[in-house]
């Protein structure tokens, strides 16, 4: 039995999470062995037990398999202290289940190809994978401050810093993504004035010769900004490390055209993972029923295919999702001038009728 702890989270958080409830109900009653409880992550767990990730939801969060979380955040909650705001959360549960991998498919769906700003000719068909390290790098680097430098000009400072451990564990999942999708791996630093870089792009070598079977290469994060917006398809997998993944995947991310659309993973080294869709709250929308739920959706999809091996069941979320749009079912978010637009429980209901055939 596989042990499922749900985070809806805040504002469209339990919107489009009540969705991909429905598809864990169908999958349950078919037989695969789930079961789920609920927790409480971000600003409602502040709410509720006083801390963005109380000791309740990390008990929880520890012995479940895997953890679907909606998305933190608001401003109900932007004037607490730093410590207790709701990120504080997601950067707590990171931490205390060492998920150190994140996975960011970037899919350009054909139905949605008028609601991206690129040419259709440079997005069609887009299946790339981005692979960004979590845990590392100039974000928990030390020292980090504020100090006065020898001018007597006061002057911010951070630290850029990777171990060999912390490149290798992600290189080995790097690679292995690679052998389950197109065999090319892409390695992007800044190895040309980065000592950070240059120990990563060793590391990446060294662990590439374990997998003769991957073509790896590598790029400097400033072309790879470029060639991922002037000819993307060239990629499978891209690998990079904390500051230059945050950035790349965010612009990947206006590749397929909808922010609505994109689930993403957070793994540790036994594939335990979070997943979540990569946009946030919605505060704007949120209580209006108009959230795009097929994020959340496709992210029970990477859930059954990364923590639960089950590859067929996320193939077919991805195939009923396809049809769901080819149908022209849209939210506000993926809408074009003139089309119905529907509501969060029309579109998860719209996707469970063609799940379910
Ligand atoms: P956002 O992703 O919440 O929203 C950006 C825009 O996209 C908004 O116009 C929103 O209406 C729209 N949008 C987002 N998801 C949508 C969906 N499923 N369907 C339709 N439209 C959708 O980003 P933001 O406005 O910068 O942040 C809002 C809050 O979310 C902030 O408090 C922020 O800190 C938080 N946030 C949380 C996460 C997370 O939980 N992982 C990630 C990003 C931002």
């Amino acid at each position: 039995m596989k042990n499922i702890l749900i985070l809806p989270g805040d504002y469209i958080g339990p919107e489009i999470m009540a969705e991909a409830v429905k598809v864990l109900d169908v999958l349950k009653a078919e037989g695969e062995p789930i079961q789920w409880s609920f927790g409480h992550l971000g600003g409602a767990a502040y709410d509720a037990e006083g801390h963005p990730y109380p000791p309740s939801t990390q008990a929880a969060a520890r012995a479940a398999d895997a953890i679907l979380m909606g998305a933190v955040g608001g401003p109900k909650y932007d004037a607490l202290p730093r410590e207790v705001r709701p990120e504080q959360g997601i950067l707590g549960i990171r931490k205390d289940l060492g998920l150190f991998a994140n996975l960011r498919p970037a899919l350009a769906y054909e139905a949605l190809s008028a609601a991206s700003s690129f040419k259709p000719e440079v997005i069609a068909g887009l299946d790339i994978l981005i692979l960004r390290e979590l845990t590392g790098d100039i974000y928990f680097g030390s020292p980090r401050g504020r100090r006065e430098n020898a001018a007597g000009a006061q002057e911010g400072f951070d630290t850029m810093h990777y171990s060999v451990p912390e490149v290798e564990r992600i290189a080995h999942v790097a690679f292995q993504a690679a052998q389950k999708r197109g065999k090319r791996l892409c390695s992007v630093d800044k190895e040309n004035v980065l000592e950070t870089s240059r120990l990563w792009r060793e590391v990446m070598i060294r662990i590439g010769a374990q997998y003769p079977d991957v073509a790896l290469s590598h790029m400097y994060v400033d072309n790879a900004a470029m060639q991922l917006v002037k000819n993307p398809k060239q990629f499978d997998v891209i690998v990079t490390g904390n500051i230059f993944g945050d950035i790349l995947s965010d612009e990947a991310s206006m590749l397929a055209g909808s922010i609505g659309m994109l689930p993403s993973a957070s793994l540790d080294v036994n594939n335990k993972g979070l997943y979540e869709p990569i946009h946030g709250s919605a505060p704007d929308i949120a209580g209006q029923g108009k959230a795009n739920p097929l994020a959340t959706i496709l992210s029970v999809g990477m859930m059954f295919k990364y923590s639960f091996d089950r590859p067929d069941i996320a193939e077919r979320i991805d195939a009923a999702v396809n049809t769901v749009l080819a149908q022209g079912h849209r939210t506000g978010d993926i809408a074009q001038p003139g089309d119905k637009v529907i509501g969060t429980s029309a579109m998860g209901d719209a996707f469970i009728a063609v799940f379910k055939q």
